[in-house]
């Protein structure tokens, strides 16, 4: 066979059979030329030699539509701008990481591990922590169907036109060395090289566009354009570090191995992974990264050590959202010296006074500082920073800028005076508490202006109710005129249309895009509309466990703290404050004009453990199990909604027992407690079947 490539653009006389055979044989070239520039780093096709294929292909499936496949390398050029992101639940939650800053951190959990399994060791697998957006990519029969942002952990946008366009993103896995499941997901992190970053910013600047802050956040605009076309312009990569959800295959039986099966599937790996037998090892690597990350093109902040083996990982579990198997070792924070300009304070959403401070623009870890919290009243008192000081700032991450200290080098001048703070609210001028135990001073006029209007802002932001086009100004605009004075009027202001055109700045397409904004934003999910209220505590990730439990927003204004605390992740805090929101007036009647005006979401999502057969029922696991450490067992049970206790009573319902029992096993025998060995156990929690009372 001629394999020399040969052009055929005026060759007229394909029918749809030979096309469909030309097609076929051009995508593969293409996204093997592909792989191999954007994944391997071995090009094989020159520039021209690409784009004459490329051309082909284009006017093939101009000529024959049906030709288009979601697997055409023509599909990476962008899809007509779309309405918004439809939501997506993942099939598995997409965990967070808890974290270690230091070596006894790190000691400390690997040992809780060991303890909970108790095994004499695991060994793990570290891997580069990339500063970017996480990522979920499904593969049906080996074909790119669809990629979801991570969301709350819960749930995510679908990007999938978006992903599309990302050249390290195959399209199509490949079955050479392994073969590939009908389904799987690969977890993997989106970023933006630090290069490019300056690039896109260099472009936008020129634009009169609005800078980015990070590769982070470009990364995060980028692939939140609506117009994917757009994003196919951003040179995002990406590297995939797990398997999620899989369909049809033995999963690999180490992390390793799973990342090794997702290369050779054409999965973008990342080169510097490390196997550490024992925590010493694991420090040696994250020293090692710590070396490297100034010399890599993209943003690291730390390393992620995994326990290698997957049947430990699925024993281990989760505590929460973070998995027992993983933790992020974080690098220290980045510092930098610069001048306090100024102290401003700011009053927040929940009325705290928060001061920050006006910096000399200054470089903190590849960004550049202007502003940085100062934290409360009381820490600029003890730390004593004054207006014109030389000060510390540092950053870590995600986190938000910080001034430390004072600077060594500081100098004052004889004026400098100590830092005065308000002693009223610059918003409405009533007087600020400070309550006991707590840093914070807080304006408590519950009809404070600027509480309000962050309330607002807050709750029409992207991840509450997402109101595009609604952010500070749009808030401050209509609260200032009087068109919304509480959060229900934002659903009565298409009534108001007429009014609303006489704002001179607005315009009438920027009103009518604002109307259909909120129009189109009454059908977020439950769990949206109570991270949107503005409860205390209550973050996007509470919010879904929230409305998962009690469905509606009646439904959790009518919660008992009892009911509350039984949530997995919800403390005793927490669910003080959520009661204590649906004991003010102001509030119950807010919950009341939204469901009059329709804004009440019910939550259908499937029960997830409480229908277990064991919630609800009391174990005490006694003697040694073969499969598992009491611990773990224990865990089961309370996963499941069970009860795990330390000592037999009457009301004990199930005796675990495992081998070399003692008193518990006599006790249980003596209250007629129903005894029950490990097998009947595991296939009890793992298959729901209730053992057999047997006398
Ligand atoms: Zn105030």
């Amino acid at each position: 066979m001629n394999t020399h490539y040969q052009f055929h653009f005026d060759d007229e006389s394909y029918t749809a059979n030979s096309a469909a055979k030309r097609a076929l044989q051009l995508k593969d070239e293409i996204n093997r030329a592909s792989k191999l520039y954007y994944i391997d780093n071995t090009p094989e096709l020159n520039d021209a030699e690409w784009d004459a294929r490329m051309q082909e292909l284009l006017k093939l499936e101009a000529d024959f539509p049906e030709l288009i496949t979601a697997d055409s390398p023509t599909q990476r050029v962008g899809a007509p701008p779309a309405e918004g992101f439809e939501e997506v639940v993942h099939p598995i939650p997409m965990l967070s990481l808890g974290n270690v800053f230091d070596e006894d951190g790190l000691r400390a959990w690997h040992k809780r591990a060991l303890d909970f399994l108790e095994l004499e060791n695991a060994p793990m697998v570290c891997e580069l922590k990339i500063d970017g957006l996480a990522l979920a990519i499904t593969y049906r029969n080996g074909v790119m169907e669809r990629a979801t942002t991570r969301g709350d952990g819960e749930r995510g946008e679908d990007v999938t036109a978006n992903v599309r366009t990302i050249k390290s993103v195959p399209l199509k896995l490949d079955s050479i060395k392994h073969s590939v499941p009908p389904l799987v997901e690969f977890r993997g992190e989106v970023f933006l090289p630090n290069s490019l970053f300056d690039q896109l910013n260099a472009d936008r600047h020129a634009e009169g566009l609005t800078e980015y802050v990070n590769p982070r956040n470009a990364a995060s605009g980028s692939l939140r354009q609506l117009d994917s076309s757009e994003t196919a312009k951003r040179p995002l990569d990406i590297f995939v570090y797990a398997l999620g959800y899989v369909e049809g295959i033995k999963e690999p039986s180490s992390h390793w191995n799973a990342l090794e099966t997702i290369k050779s599937w054409g999965g973008k790996t990342n080169p510097w992974t490390r196997k550490a037998a024992t925590t010493e090892d694991a420090m040696k690597a994250i020293n090692e990264a710590f070396m490297i990350r100034e010399s890599i093109d993209y943003g690291i902040d730390g390393v992620v050590i995994k326990i290698d083996s997957i049947p430990l990982q699925k024993r281990l579990g989760a505590v929460g959202r973070d998995p027992r198997w993983a933790i992020a070792y974080k690098f220290p924070a980045e510092k930098a010296e610069t001048t306090l300009k100024a102290i401003h304070v700011n009053v927040g959403r929940t009325g705290a006074l928060t001061p920050w401070a006006e910096l000399e623009p200054v470089m903190v870890g590849g960004v550049t500082v202007e502003r940085a919290t100062l934290h409360n009243k009381d820490e600029i008192t003890r730390k004593d920073f004054r207006e014109g000081d030389r000060v510390v700032v540092q950053r870590a991450g995600d986190v938000i800028p910080q001034v430390v200290s004072v600077s060594s080098k500081n100098k004052r001048s004889g004026d400098s005076t100590p830092y005065k703070f308000p002693n009223t609210c610059p918003s409405c001028g009533s007087n600020p508490t400070s309550s006991d135990g707590e840093a914070t001073t807080r304006c408590i006029n519950v009809s404070c202006p600027a509480q309000f209007e962050r309330l607002l802002e807050h709750y029409a932001s992207r991840g509450a109710i997402d109101i595009e086009g609604f952010g500070e100004r749009v808030a401050q605009d209509l609260t200032r005129l009087g068109f919304v004075s509480t959060i229900s009027d934002i659903y009565k202001l298409h009534e108001r249309r007429e009014e609303l055109l006489k704002i001179d700045k607005m315009g009438e397409t920027r009103i009518d895009n604002l109307l259909d904004a909120i129009n189109a934003s009454r059908q977020q999910p439950l769990s949206r509309l109570l991270f949107a209220l503005g409860i205390s505590g209550i973050g996007s990730e509470s919010a879904s466990w929230l409305s998962r439990r009690f469905r509606t927003l009646t439904g959790v204004r009518n919660a008992t703290i009892e009911e509350l605390i039984k949530i997995d992740g919800i403390g005793s805090i927490v669910a003080n404050n959520i009661v204590n929101y649906f004991n003010v007036a102001k509030n119950l009647q807010l919950v009341d004009e939204l469901i009059e005006l329709g804004i009440n979401p019910i939550d259908n999502r499937p029960e997830s453990s409480t229908t277990h057969p064991a919630n609800g029922l009391i174990f005490v696991v006694t003697g040694k199990l073969e499969t598992m450490s009491r611990s773990e067992a224990n865990n089961r049970i309370k996963s499941l909604g069970g009860k795990a206790t330390g000592s037999v009573t009457g009301k004990t319902h199930y005796l675990v027992a495992g081998t070399n029992t003692g008193a518990k096993f006599d006790k249980a025998q003596r209250l007629g407690v129903q005894i029950i060995n490990e097998m009947e156990f595991i296939a009890f929690m793992d298959e729901g079947t209730v053992p057999i009372q047997t006398e």
